[in-house]
């Protein structure tokens, strides 16, 4: 058992009894259609433990988890082992599911095999805003001190608007979680509730200074300067550089937007710090979730740097098809990008993803639409039936499909 499963049911949510939205112009709820169209168990038992949430599919965590339970145990080709495994097997297929709260031995095993480096223990995640939220008259685009391309987006705050932002900050509630390892707040990571604490001037001096940032609007340097940077690929999604953070997303939500520019941003995640092992999939990992280094070892699960129960489900959907399809001497199957569990899978497993943090699914990750539509909804929609086009062409490469019912 982990520190935070309690039951001993297989498919225990562990928090929410939320599995996120159903609507399709949704990106969760895409990934939904991905996976009912892949035939997703989890999504057969949530359907069957549904209780009302509006557009949400939340389900009765005690049916959901019993009825997973059932069909696993039960199932004639699985035999279920109630233990701790601490090493792997390197001669046949493995599929490491193990979670954020991998288990301690089982850590050491994976960072004697992929390196100490290649597996992180928290996650210290800074919250990430889309491009087309962000007011971009307010902000300009520079690098410090002119160096390499123009690749920031940088918001200028006044004395002002520094001052009432720090404010806030600092009298907002924490989010307290779990206990946060305090040798990490000296590796680089430390909240930024925590450094705005230390004096009125500490973020000025730190990821908020302004030193080598001309604002070409008014050709001076500003009192502070928040910093965006780019995080995927096609520059639809900007992280907010060094804010990592431990306050509650309401907060985040109030305090973020007194930053310039950022007064209508859409959030597609907010700062997080807590335990959560993950390896370093970008290095490690082939977009058919394998280990590079042993074709035999797969990977799926929030292990792999997804983050949330669709999206570790969904990955090991992924992982299963390709299990079986080694087993079954198959070329193995590489999600198209245009889906949403492509995208994820694409991105985790990018080698030139240097900056690697957790991920949720999310509209940014997807490619452009070759003639994207105005309005979001519409947008959206159109992201959805792409998708469900080349789900048609997966479906005929895994088909017959493999069933679990
Ligand atoms: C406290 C907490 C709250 C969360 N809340 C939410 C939420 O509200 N919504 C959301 O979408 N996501 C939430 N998450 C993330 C959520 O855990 C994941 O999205 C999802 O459960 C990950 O699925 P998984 O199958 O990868 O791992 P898990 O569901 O954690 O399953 C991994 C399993 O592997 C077992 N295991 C670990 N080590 C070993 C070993 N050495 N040998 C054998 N078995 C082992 C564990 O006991 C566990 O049963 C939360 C995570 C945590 C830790």
């Amino acid at each position: 058992m982990t520190p935070a499963h309690r039951s001993g049911q297989l498919g225990e949510l562990v928090c929410s009894n939320s599995l996120k939205s159903e609507l399709p112009n949704t990106a969760q709820g895409l990934l939904k259609q991905e996976m009912r169209a892949l035939g997703s168990l989890v999504l057969k038992c949530a359907d069957r433990a549904r209780v009302p949430a509006g557009a949400a599919l939340a389900v009765d965590r005690e049916i959901f988890a019993g009825l997973i339970t059932e069909v696993i145990e039960n199932h004639a080709n699985i035999e279920l082992v109630r233990e701790e495994v601490s090493h792997l097997p390197g001669d046949e297929p493995v599929i490491v599911a193990t979670g954020p709260l991998t288990s301690e031995a089982l850590s050491k095993e994976l960072m004697t095999l992929t390196g100490e480096d290649n597996l992180y223990f928290y996650d210290a995640i800074a919250p990430s805003v889309t491009l087309e939220s962000i007011d971009q008259s307010r902000i300009f685009k520079a690098s410090r001190y002119g160096k390499g391309s123009d690749d920031y987006y940088n918001c200028p705050m006044s004395q002002a608007e520094y001052e009432r932002f720090h404010e806030q900050l600092i009298a907002a509630d924490i989010h307290e979680g779990h206990r946060i390892d305090r040798k990490m707040f000296f590796d680089g990571c430390m909240p930024i509730e925590v450094m705005g604490r230390r004096g009125s001037d500490t973020l000025r001096y730190g990821p908020l200074r302004p030193v080598g940032l001309v604002d070409p609007r008014s050709g001076k340097r500003a009192w502070a300067v928040v910093q965006l940077r780019q995080e995927n690929q096609a520059g639809t999604i900007l992280g907010l550089v060094g804010f990592q953070t431990r306050l509650k997303w309401g907060q985040q939500d109030r305090i973020f937007r007194l930053i310039p520019g950022l007064e209508e941003a859409e959030f597609i995640r907010y700062g997080m710090m807590h335990r959560n092992t993950f390896i370093n999939s970008p290095r490690l990992l082939k977009p058919t979730l394998q280990y590079r280094g042993n074709p035999q070892l797969f990977f799926a699960g929030q292990i792999t740097g997804v983050e949330g129960y669709m999206e570790s489900a969904g990955t090991g959907i992924l992982a299963g098809i390709n299990a079986t399809r080694l087993l079954r001497n198959q070329p193995l199957l590489v999600m198209d990008n245009r889906t949403m569990l492509g995208a994820l899978v694409g991105l985790i497993t990018d080698p030139h993803n240097d900056e690697f943090q957790p991920i949720n699914a999310n509209f940014g990750i997807l490619p452009p639409l070759p003639a994207p539509a105005r309005d979001k909804k519409q947008r959206y929609a159109d992201y959805a039936l792409r998708s469900a086009a080349a789900m048609e062409e997966i479906q005929k490469i895994i088909s017959p499909p493999v069933e679990i019912n």
